[in-house]
């Protein structure tokens, strides 16, 4: 081999930061805080913090690759923890504040977390587990001593106090680009959560690929809103592509209400969003209501479920937005596909634009494909449904100490089963069609159906039970459970809800609980969710 002459400068999250503090030093960062108030400060300034950030976590004892929990909302304390935790080597953990007490118990404890940066008002969460982190050393709270909660958690550290009076610059190490930089745990079909483990390079090639032009509008003048947490999947990758551009980010902190979110929306000149259906459902109903409009805004991005038709429509021909549908997974850091604009799209009349916004165009650097059920590969003619499989320099090659789940989701062949079912069309337009893995998705947030059967099958009348995910039009899915009472026993829905009522988190609660005589069952014996959504196809949710 003749070997290039180039330098070999690893891809480093700080540098991300870096950059901007030198090149975009006033272009700004802007959160509603936990506390209330607006907080703004320049990219320059949000390096310094984070100098400080990263002198502080050294003086709690964080090492090179030890991992940092964070549970906190978009802001720019959260911000600072993505770089600073990063930038001294450590892996910023991020986690959501949804998850019940067995899945944070686990999760804290298999990624052995040694310290949790908290928001203020997330703190009882923490307290509520006292005792049940056995690797965790310390809890900061992401506020000031003025805001310091009262609590009876030993070593418990106000993060204003930490950065207090350190040094504004650090020296930030020279790391390997394939360290280790962040983590985010997904749920489990069956059994726990599974980790995916970032990298610094995935993690800048992530961003590179969001900022490739056509994509979405970054650039100077402009601001970005991550709606979409960044407990989840790093926020889609915004905090690490903004500071590229020279994108002002505005973070929405707790408030994540349709009046809330417009309002910061004009106030900061935000002209890119993103977040799942269920957001824009919110916002939505709030236009219509309050029959306002956006002044900045242009570009509405919506993944993590497929985006309704209607939903598409309504934004494009009421409010002028161009609305964009991404596809990624936590697996793949997460934005593999966005937006559909191409030459397909030239002379179309408007709904059939619109009907071909449901898909979305593959990035460069990721490659997919479609497998049939014996992992032959099936033709991309835009109509032939398979398994999606994916590989890429931001996609997983298996997780975290978890070789059980690895083995399961990588093929010899080194592709990512990703669980969904889809077309794709021969110029890489992608749509999910359904979704091999046995999950229910509710605005945004995963529902294991299978840790709901098995809740309700320690009910005495229950003799087999089958959870399905049916549509709903501000959820996107909800749980319907489909129960086969014990012979001479027949347990109302009524004392079933009440048997789960302290097992399950109350947004797991199923919506409609139907009795029938048998479910359809598979050649290997397990019960056909495909049958039995098609059974189900006509009934309506009597939440909806
Ligand atoms: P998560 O790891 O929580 O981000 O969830 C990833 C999963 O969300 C995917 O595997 C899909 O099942 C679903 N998903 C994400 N984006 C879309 C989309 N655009 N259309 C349909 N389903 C999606």
């Amino acid at each position: 081999m003749l070997e290039g002459q180039m330098m070999d400068r690893s891809l480093l999250i700080i540098d991300i930061l870096k950059h901007a503090a030198e090149t975009y030093p006033a272009i700004e960062i802007v959160s509603r805080t936990v506390e209330g108030p607006v907080h703004r400060y320049g990219y320059r300034d949000a390096f310094k913090r984070t100098a400080q950030l990263a002198h502080a976590l050294k003086g709690l004892g964080i090492e090179e690759g030890d991992r940092v929990a964070t549970i906190a909302w978009n802001t720019y304390r959260h911000f600072e923890l993505y770089y600073g935790v990063s930038g001294i080597g450590a892996v910023c953990h991020t986690i959501n504040p949804r998850l019940f007490e067995d899945q944070l118990e686990y999760i804290v404890n298999h990624a052995d977390d040694r310290v949790i940066f908290v928001d203020a008002n997330l703190l009882p969460l923490v307290e509520k587990m006292d005792g049940r982190f056995p690797g965790v050393k310390a809890v900061i709270v992401m506020t000031d001593r003025a805001h310091m909660p009262e609590t009876k958690l030993a070593n418990v550290h106000c993060y204003e106090e930490l950065l207090e009076g350190q040094p504004e610059t650090y020296d930030w190490p020279e790391l390997d680009e394939r360290a280790a930089s962040a983590m985010c745990y997904t749920s489990g079909t069956t059994g726990n959560p599974k980790g995916s483990l970032y990298s610094h390079r995935s993690t800048v090639l992530h961003a590179f690929g969001l900022l490739a032009p056509a994509v979405l509008p970054y650039g100077i003048g402009k601001a970005v809103l991550p709606v979409v947490p960044m407990f989840h999947v790093q926020a889609w990758g915004q905090p690490y592509a903004a500071p590229i551009a020279g994108t002002k980010l505005v973070m929405p902190g707790p408030k994540l209400d349709g009046e809330s979110l417009f309002e910061l929306m004009e106030d900061e000149g935000v002209t890119l969003t993103l977040g799942v259906p269920t957001i824009w459902m919110g916002l939505l109903t709030h236009l219509r209501e309050t029959g306002k409009r956006f002044t900045h805004l242009t570009h509405l991005v919506s993944g993590g479920a497929a985006i309704p038709l209607s939903m598409i429509k309504a934004y494009e021909e009421e409010f002028g937005l161009n609305v964009v549908q991404g596809w990624g997974m936590t697996e793949t850091s997460p934005v593999c596909c966005a937006g559909a604009e191409g030459p397909e799209m030239d002379g179309l009349e408007d709904d059939a634009r619109h009907e071909l916004k449901l898909r979305e165009r593959k990035f460069f650097g990721v490659d997919l494909r479609l497998v049939d059920e014996d992992g032959g590969i099936l033709p991309h003619d835009g109509d032939t449904p398979g398994e999606l499989q994916c590989r890429g320099p931001w996609v997983i090659n298996g997780y975290y100490n978890d070789a059980e789940a690895t083995a399961a989701a990588m093929t010899d062949d080194g592709w990512f089963r990703t669980g969904d079912v889809a077309t794709l069309t021969d110029a890489g337009l992608l749509q999910i069609t359904d979704r091999t893995k046995d999950l229910i998705k509710s605005g945004g947030e995963w529902i294991s159906s299978i840790d709901l059967e098995n809740e309700v099958m320690s009910h005495p009348g229950v003799a087999e039970a089958a959870a399905i995910a049916m549509p709903h039009p501000k959820w996107q899915e909800r749980p319907m459970l489909v129960i086969v009472a014990h012979e001479g026993k027949q347990p109302s829905a009524n004392e079933l809800r009440a048997h789960l009522a302290d097992k399950i988190v109350s947004w797991w609660m199923p919506d409609d609980i139907a009795f029938v005589d048998e479910l359809p069952h598979t050649a290997t014996g397990k019960v056909s969710k495909l049958q039995l959504r098609e059974r189900f196809k006509d009934h309506v949710l009597s939440t909806v």
